[in-house]
C-alpha cells in the first residue's frame, strides 16, 4: 500500500544542513498496522510526515496505492492526500468549532452535499463512541474524546491510509488503551491500513503486525513484532 524508496530528508538552517532521514526503504502491506519506534530526533515524525508529503522529501520515492506522490502537482496532490488520514498527539482540533463541525470539516472541504455529510458525521461520531457529545466544543472534552474526534475527522473522506503521529503520546496509559483498541477495531471493521509512530514499546506490541525501528534517520531493524521483540 505504501512504497518508500530511499527516502532522503535534510532541513536547511541557515547555511547548515540538518539530514533527518538517510536511505529509507520500506513496504507497508495493504490491511497491516506497521508502528515506527525511535528516540526522540531519530526521525520518526519526519518519516510519517513525509508519507502525506506534509514535509516533501529531498529524494526518493513516496508510491501510495500505486501512485507516486512525490511526482504530482499540487492539485493532484491534494486529491491524493484525501485517501491519507491523519491523528495528532495534540489532536489540532478547531476550538471555535463543536464536535460535529471538526467531523464534517474535511466533507465540506471535499464539497460533498449536505445530506451526505450528515449522515457521514453521524457515522463516524457512531463510530468512535460520541454521539452524545456532538454539540460540545473541544474545550469540553477529555483527551481521549478529543482525539476521538480527530480520528472520526481523520476517516471522514474513507481513507485507505490513516497515519498516527504520536496519537496517544498526551494521553493516560487507561485512555491510550481505550484508543488504541479503537484502532485496531477501525483497521479491522474498515480495512484501512495504519501507520503509527511511536517513543513507546507498549504501543507497537498492543497493535502492531509489524514494526520498523529508526534510528538517526535509517531504519535499522524491521520485521514482525514477535521477532523484532523477543523480550516480553
Ligand atoms: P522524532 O520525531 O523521532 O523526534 P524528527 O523527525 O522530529 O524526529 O527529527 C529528526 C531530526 O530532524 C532531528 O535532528 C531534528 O532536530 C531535525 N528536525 C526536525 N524538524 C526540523 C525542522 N523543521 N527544521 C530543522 N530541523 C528539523
Ligand atoms: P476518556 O477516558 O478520556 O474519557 P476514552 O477514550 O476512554 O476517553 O472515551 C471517550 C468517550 O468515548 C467516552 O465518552 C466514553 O464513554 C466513550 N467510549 C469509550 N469506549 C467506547 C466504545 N467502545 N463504544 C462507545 N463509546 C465509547
Amino acid at each position: 500500500m505504501i512504497q518508500l524508496q530511499n527516502l532522503h530528508k535534510e532541513y536547511r538552517a541557515g547555511k547548515h544542513s540538518i539530514p533527518a532521514l538517510t536511505g529509507i526503504n520500506m513496504n507497508i502491506e495493504k490491511g497491516e498496522i506497521f508502528g515506527v519506534i525511535g528516540h526522540s530526533g531519530a526521525g520518526k515524525s519526519t518519516l510519517i510526515r513525509c508519507i502525506n508529503l506534509l514535509e516533501r522529501p529531498t529524494s526518493g520515492k513516496v508510491i501510495v496505492d500505486g501512485v507516486d506522490l512525490t511526482s504530482l502537482d499540487a492539485r493532484s496532490l491534494q486529491e491524493q492526500r484525501r485517501y491519507m488520514g491523519m491523528i495528532f498527539q495534540h489532536f489540532n482540533l478547531l476550538s471555535s468549532a463543536t464536535v460535529a463541525e471538526n467531523v464534517a470539516f474535511p466533507l465540506e472541504l471535499a464539497k460533498r452535499p449536505k445530506v451526505e455529510i450528515r449522515r457521514k458525521v453521524n457515522e463516524l461520531l457512531a463510530l468512535v463512541g460520541l454521539e452524545a457529545h456532538q454539540d460540545k466544543y473541544p474545550a469540553q472534552l477529555s483527551g481521549g474524546q478529543k482525539q476521538r474526534v480527530g480520528i472520526a475527522r481523520a476517516l471522514a473522506n474513507d481513507p485507505k491510509v490513516l497515519l498516527c503521529d504520536e496519537a496517544t503520546s498526551a494521553l493516560d496509559p487507561q485512555t491510550t488503551n481505550s484508543i488504541l483498541t479503537l484502532l485496531l477495531d477501525i483497521n479491522k471493521k474498515l480495512h484501512i491500513t495504519i501507520v503509527l509512530i511511536t517513543h513507546e514499546m507498549h504501543v507497537i506490541r498492543s497493535i502492531c503486525d509489524r514494526v520498523g525501528v529508526i534510528d538517526g534517520g535509517k531504519i535499522v531493524e524491521m520485521g514482525k513484532v514477535a521477532d523484532v521483540f523477543l523480550k516480553p
